[in-house]
């Protein structure tokens, strides 16, 4: 999906229009990329739902590192957030995405069926950054492509509900916030894992932080990747790239590797990773 660029105008229409659309709505399904739990949030969202309910999303579950998701959901749920992790691009049926919300609501269903309204409308809108996953979600919960991928702030259009089976209703048109890059890691992060252009950063300085990230983390599938011994993964990351294009045959075509880098990181020749680890905010 096409990258919006974000100017001042730009972010003010889409909180205006996200306010607007969260005065309709009893619930917030937050969606984040999995791969980047801190990153790919913005905290301006905090501030916009308040006091509403909210269950965050950790979609493309399928590219990130397990173990990490797993830690991400704990550390939520210490926080008493209730999130839930998915891969709506392989999955059919999202009523998991359903179930949680009916949890979430229970107690204010339950009040209205007691109070005499039995068919109280849970209502329930995604909100996320561009790419995590919003309108491959909706469009999976409607059954039929109903979401407008590619939705750019300040366009407004009717609301159409999307029905579940069901007492809850999901807005077929998700909030896009913009991504906050307050530092030059998230910025990278962000363009390694896809979420925002690539020509926002230099191939080089992005495949330098994926050696020097793999070289940190994730050690023996960058050495299983690209067959590298022990001692190989313990060179500075200019180094290894300076190996790599060796062994690559490309000459001393250094951005050729960084690029070849770039794309193997997000076709999962490096296999599954999280950039956002948990202990970093513990
Ligand atoms: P939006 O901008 O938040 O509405 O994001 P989209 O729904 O357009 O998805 C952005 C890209 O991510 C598309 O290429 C989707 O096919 C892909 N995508 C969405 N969900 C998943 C997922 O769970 N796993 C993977 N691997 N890809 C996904």
């Amino acid at each position: 999906m096409a990258t919006i660029q974000w100017y001042p105008g730009h972010m003010n229409k889409a909180k205006n229009q996200i306010q607007e659309h969260l005065k309709l709505v009893d619930a917030v399904l937050e969606i984040r990329d999995a791969r980047l739990p801190l990153s790919s949030a913005n905290p301006v969202l905090d501030q916009l739902i308040q006091s509403k309910k909210r269950i965050i999303i950790l979609n493309k579950q399928d590219l990130a590192d397990s173990s990490q998701t797993k830690k991400w959901q704990e550390y939520l749920h210490q926080q008493q957030i209730m999130s839930l992790a998915i891969d709506a691009q392989h999955t059919n049926h999202l009523q998991i995405i359903v179930q949680a919300l009916e949890k979430l609501m229970a107690a204010k269903l339950q009040k209205f069926r007691r109070s005499g309204v039995k068919n109280y409308t849970i209502r329930a809108m995604c909100i996320g950054i561009p790419n995590v996953g919003k309108s491959t979600i909706l469009n999976k919960l409607a059954g039929k492509n109903v979401a407008v991928t590619g939705n750019r702030p300040g366009v407004t259009k009717n609301q159409n509900w999307i029905k579940t089976k069901s007492q809850i209703e999901l807005l077929d048109t998700p909030g896009v916030l913009w991504p906050k890059i307050d530092d030059q890691t998230v910025g990278l992060k962000l363009a390694l894992s896809g979420a925002i252009k690539d020509s926002l950063v230099s191939a080089m300085d992005l495949a330098i932080f994926a050696l020097e990230y793999w070289q940190h983390y994730y050690s023996p599938q960058l050495q299983a990747a690209y067959h590298l011994n022990n001692t190989d993964v313990t060179l500075s990351s200019d180094k290894l790239l300076i190996k790599l294009t060796q062994q690559f045959g490309f000459k001393d075509d250094y951005e050729r590797t960084a690029l070849k880098i770039i794309q193997d990181v997000r076709k999962g020749v490096l296999g599954r990773y999280t950039l956002d680890m948990v202990n970093e905010i513990e």
